[in-house]
C-alpha cells in the first residue's frame, strides 16, 4: 500500500542519515587517531608452496575509544572521500620501515607487503616520499611489496604505470591485489610494471563448491606463470583449497590456514 511505502521510504532517509553520519563521525575520528596514534599495525604471513613464511601482508587496525573496532573496509573507503588517506599511508609506511629490521633480522629475503590506495598513486609527491622515507629508515627496497588494486591504474593507466615502474626500478615488488573481481582487460596484463597477481578470496572461497570458480582458478594460475608473473591466493581457509592451490601451481599463499593478522611481536619467533 502507499501507506507501507511511505513507512519504508522514511526508514530509508532514517539509514542514510545514520550512515552519513557516521561517516562524518569516523572521518573526524581519523584525524585524531593519526594524531594520537592510535593506529596498529597488522601482519599476516604468505606462504610458499613448501608451506615456508616469504612474506607478510601490512594490515591497518584500529580501536576507536567511542567507535570501537572500526573495520579497514569501512574507514580506509572513508578516509579516501575525506582526503585523509595519504596520511594513513604514510603514517602505515612510518611504522612498517620501522618495524622492517626485526622482520629482515629474521630472514633476509623476506617480502613485507603494503597496500597503496588508488588515491596514493595519483599523488605526485608518492614516490619521492617512498624514496626519502626508505633512505631515512635505511630499508632495502627489496624487501618492500606494494599491493594495489587495477582502480589505481583504470583512471590514468600512463600516471599509475610510471609510478609502478619507478617502484621497480629501485627493487620493490608490486603485487595487483583482488585480482578477478573488476573490470580491467587482461591486455593490461602484459603492460603494466607488475611482478605479482593475487587471486581475490571469492575465488578461493568457491573451491570446489562452484564448478565455474575451481575452473576460473586454474586458468588464472595457468596464465599467471604463463606470463611469469607470481601468483598468490588469498583467503586460503583450509588445507583443501591450499593443496588444489598448489597443485596448480600457485606459488604463494596467505590466509586463516596459515595465519591471522596479527602484532609483530605474535609473528616473529624470536617473541615466542
Ligand atoms: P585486502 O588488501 O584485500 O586484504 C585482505 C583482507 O582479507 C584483510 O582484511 C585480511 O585480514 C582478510 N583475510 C586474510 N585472510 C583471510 C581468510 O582466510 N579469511 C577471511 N575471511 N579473511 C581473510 P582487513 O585487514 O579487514 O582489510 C580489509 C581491506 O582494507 C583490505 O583488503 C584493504 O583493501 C584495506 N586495507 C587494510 N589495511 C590497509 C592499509 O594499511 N592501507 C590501505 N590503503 N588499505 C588497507
Ligand atoms: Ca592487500
Ligand atoms: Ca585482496
Ligand atoms: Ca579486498
Amino acid at each position: 500500500s502507499k501507506l507501507e511505502g511511505r513507512g519504508k521510504y522514511t526508514v530509508f532517509v532514517g539509514s542514510m542519515m545514520e550512515d552519513a553520519k557516521r561517516k562524518m563521525q569516523i572521518a573526524g575520528a581519523i584525524e585524531d587517531a593519526i594524531r594520537n596514534n592510535h593506529f596498529k599495525v597488522y601482519y599476516q604471513p604468505k606462504v610458499n608452496a613448501d608451506g615456508h613464511t616469504m612474506g607478510y601482508e601490512a594490515l591497518i587496525r584500529w580501536i576507536d575509544e567511542d567507535l570501537g573496532f572500526v573495520s579497514p573496509a569501512e574507514f580506509i573507503p572513508i578516509a579516501e572521500q575525506s582526503g585523509k588517506i595519504s596520511a594513513i599511508t604514510s603514517w602505515v609506511m612510518t611504522r612498517v620501515f620501522t618495524e622492517l629490521p626485526d622482520f629482515v633480522k629474521e630472514n633476509p629475503n623476506i617480502k613485507v607487503s603494503m597496500n597503496l590506495s588508488a588515491i596514493d598513486i595519483k599523488n605526485k609527491s608518492l614516490f619521492t616520499e617512498i624514496q626519502t622515507k626508505m633512505s631515512q629508515y635505511q630499508v632495502a627496497a627489496e624487501n618492500i611489496e606494494f599491493e594495489v588494486t587495477e582502480s589505481a591504474y583504470l583512471e590514468n593507466f600512463e600516471q599509475a604505470n610510471q609510478v609502478f615502474s619507478n617502484l621497480q626500478k629501485m627493487g620493490c615488488t608490486i603485487a595487483l591485489d583482488d585480482f578477478g573481481t573488476g573490470y580491467s582487460s587482461l591486455a593490461y596484463l602484459t603492460q603494466i610494471s607488475l611482478d605479482t597477481l593475487k587471486i581475490d578470496k571469492q575465488f578461493v572461497d568457491n573451491l570446489g563448491h562452484s564448478d565455474s570458480s575451481t575452473l576460473i582458478t586454474s586458468a588464472i594460475i595457468d596464465m599467471a606463470n604463463r606470463l611469469e608473473l607470481q601468483i598468490c591466493a588469498e583467503g586460503v581457509e583450509t588445507r583443501e583449497q591450499a593443496d588444489f592451490l598448489i597443485s596448480q601451481g600457485c606459488q604463494q599463499l596467505q590466509g586463516y590456514f596459515f595465519g591471522r593478522p596479527a602484532p609483530l611481536e605474535d609473528v616473529l619467533s624470536k617473541y615466542n
